[in-house]
């Protein structure tokens, strides 16, 4: 039940959600090729009926023009009509499947081809400005027909009063009747032949845009499958990487969108396997180190109990031999605890505001005796006073493991110098000593875990190789930095350097 409903859900969000890349393709190819096929429709249509009635418009007043002239020279208005100009209305009737009515000068309807409104009086917004000499049309979509205006202007027979008239607009701006128009044309002609055009027009247009709509629903789906095809192949990819089949580098080759993400990808994965990698020298170095006290101390047993009659003194200086291993181990087990914590970053410091002086006094107080054995003399010059905010615990670690080292390292009647001074924004932590020295092939592996410049002497003096590593972290939590120079058979210098005030991120 469970596994199809992930399934669905799967499907929901691969197929069907808005958040899907796939989904998105489709749906801006659809919108960007439907629309220009709708939009492009409509205005061929538009136009075509713009276009359609203009011509119209115009043929049928070219003609009323020249049957206007008819209508004058055959002196209508005054001889009760002409047979031969009323054909010829008759006849424009029937061509365009319309109406004409001619309209005399006192706005009295002399004669209609539909013989309806003869002898009844028209008073119209159009009639009356056709007086005043326009020509107007007039298209009606929604009855569907088109209603043409023109003046019947007599320009042969003109008085002196008609040849006074200067244009039909008075001073005032109201218009005045042209006396020349000795009566007006009024028509309406069908322009069902245009809608039927046009429906004819519009379904042809349909079918071409439906089938258009259905390339266009296929092209949008076969884009949105191609273009987001590597970014399955990339989650693929990773997910055996994922299940652990390889872990090699991989490539996908497509876009380069998804080359950027596998090579972030393969990144990650180098970073891991180095991690893993030192992980792994890490632990076979641990085991190797404990495994060193145990082989020495089973070496020194299994000769005493071989041997018969073994003197108390042999006993004695065995046993002692093996205490002070005993001691090794437990060093190195303190050592690689304190490197854990370190490593963890959840261990957050312990952050207190600390007077830096009194803290190096007290490690110089502890480290004096060890000094003193090898005859090392140890000097300290503070500066100026140093307050900082500091873990207690492992700035004191970075110190003495610093100082411990000098001394260690030391030759007899040395001497080491630990210098604390600070800036506005920095304290430095400075120690040299009269020592052995480093031999500059090593100074960039000296804080490496187990790492020592000479394994035996540092074994003889009770090194474990994991006091630099656990300095240089505790200086790093403290957004800090650690440098050595070292000269060898002369000694070395190394300087940490700390923020006054403590940042956290
Ligand atoms: P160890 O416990 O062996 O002292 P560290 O990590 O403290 O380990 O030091 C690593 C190695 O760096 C040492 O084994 C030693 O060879 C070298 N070293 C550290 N400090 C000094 C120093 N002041 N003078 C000379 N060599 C040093």
């Amino acid at each position: 039940m469970n596994v199809y409903l992930n399934k669905i859900k799967e499907f929901y969000h691969q197929y069907l959600s808005f958040r899907s890349l796939r989904v998105r393709i489709f749906l801006i190819v659809l919108v960007v090729g439907v629309i220009p096929s709708v939009a492009m429709r409509y205005g061929i249509m538009r136009n075509y009926e713009q276009r359609a009635v203009e011509l119209r418009t115009v043929t049928v007043q070219n003609q009323l023009k020249v049957i206007a002239d008819h209508l004058i020279s055959a002196d209508y208005f005054n001889s009760n009509g002409s047979d031969v100009v009323n054909a010829e209305l008759e006849m424009l009737s029937n061509l365009y499947d319309g109406r004409v009515q001619i309209i005399s000068g006192n706005l009295r309807v002399i004669r209609d081809t539909y013989g309806i409104s003869e002898g009844k009086t028209i008073i119209s917004e159009e009639v009356i400005k056709c007086f005043m000499g326009d020509s107007l049309s007039n298209y009606d979509d929604q009855n569907r027909y088109i209603e043409v205006t023109i003046p019947i202007i007599d320009n042969q027979n003109v008085s002196a009063e008609e040849t006074a008239f200067e244009g039909n607009t008075a001073p005032g701006g109201v218009k005045q009747p042209d006396p020349r128009v000795k009566g007006v044309m009024l028509t309406s002609i069908s322009t069902d032949y245009i809608e039927d055009t046009m429906e004819i027009l519009s379904r042809k247009a349909m079918i071409l845009e439906t089938l258009m709509i259905m390339a266009i629903v296929v092209i949008a789906f076969l884009l949105s499958i191609v273009l987001t095809r590597p970014f399955e192949r990339v989650t693929k990819a990773i997910g055996e990487v994922k299940a652990g089949y390889s872990n090699e580098s991989i490539s996908v080759p497509g876009l380069a969108e998804t080359e950027h993400i596998m090579e972030a990808f393969n990144q990650l994965l180098q970073r891991m396997k180095v991690l893993d990698d030192s992980r792994q020298e890490f632990v076979s170095n641990v085991s190797h180190e404990l495994k060193t006290p145990l082989t020495s101390m089973k070496v020194l047993a299994d000769s005493l109990l071989v041997q018969e009659d073994v003197p108390a003194e042999l006993y004695q200086e065995f046993l002692e031999d093996i205490v002070s291993e005993i001691d090794r181990e437990n060093r190195i087990i303190t050592d690689l605890l304190t490197l854990v914590k370190m490593d963890k970053k959840v261990s957050a410091l312990n952050i207190v505001s600390l007077n830096i002086n009194d803290l190096t006094e007290l490690i110089l107080k502890r480290l004096r005796p060890l000094a003193r054995k090898k005859d090392v003399e140890v000097v300290f010059e503070s500066v100026r006073p140093v307050t900082a905010e500091v873990d207690e615990v492992k700035m004191t670690l970075v110190m003495s493991n610093l100082v411990e080292n000098a001394i260690k390292y030391n030759k007899e009647h040395g001497w080491v110098k630990v210098v604390l001074d600070a800036d506005h924004q920095y304290f430095t932590f400075e120690v040299s000593d009269s020592g052995i020295g480093i031999p500059e092939d090593s100074l960039a592996q000296i804080y490496e875990r187990f790492y020592r410049v000479d394994k035996s002497h540092s074994r003889e003096i009770g090194g474990t190789g994991l006091g630099l590593a656990i300095t240089k972290s505790a200086v790093l939590m403290h957004r800090g930095s650690i440098t050595v120079t070292s000269t060898e058979g002369e000694g070395s210098t190394f300087l940490v350097k700390i923020p006054l005030n403590y940042i956290s991120q």
